[in-house]
């Protein structure tokens, strides 16, 4: 299909709520599917990380999101986090609404159960720990319109992307989150 133009922090349809899919043989859920993947294949091109994006970040008000990182491609769409591990952990988070051009460290449940529906609406239940249940939380805050921004509760945490390849290079280098 065709890589998009991603939509940046302040635009307020990243601020929207997105609605379900229902039909997952219409043409649009289609190129949507499709659309997220080249666009995100796009700019881990460029960026050289990321491992997700939603379907808000690229102009369409679907619920849908699309992964690609370490061993796993893969579209969830109407994904619902069930359950939330008490467990948490400190990540650096960034966002391709942001340019990438900045981290800041949000705290994330450890595990969570996600139900959602592949690309051809069949049904899903499975739990996500550490790189995934972080990368997650991040994309369905994105279908309800909450960026990473909102939950970064140390604000002195915000980085630039130079600096932080600076003091992270060696985690960068070993696939870390982020
Ligand atoms: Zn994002």
């Amino acid at each position: 299909m065709a890589i998009q133009d991603v939509l940046q922090f302040g635009n307020p349809f990243l601020r929207e709520s997105c609605v379900k899919v229902v039909d997952f043989e219409s043409p649009e859920i289609l190129k949507t599917g499709a659309d997220l993947q080249d666009t995100l294949h796009d700019l881990q091109r460029i960026h050289g990380r990321g491992g997700g994006l939603a379907a808000p970040q690229i102009g369409s008000r679907l619920r849908m999101v699309y992964v690609n990182a370490r061993d796993r491609s893969f579209h969830l769409c109407n994904p619902e986090i069930v359950e939330r591990s008490k467990e948490t952990f400190e990540v650096w988070d960034f966002c391709f609404s942001a340019g990438a051009s900045f981290l800041a460290q949000v705290t994330r449940n450890l595990r969570i159960r996600v139900e959602y529906q592949d690309i051809a609406g069949g049904k899903l239940s499975e739990e996500f720990e550490g790189y995934f249940s972080e990368l997650l939380q991040h994309e369905i805050d994105h279908l309800d319109g909450t960026l990473f921004i909102d939950r970064v509760n140390k604000p002195e945490s915000f980085t630039m992307v130079e600096e932080w390849d600076k003091q992270h290079a060696d985690q960068l280098h070993n696939g870390r989150s982020v």
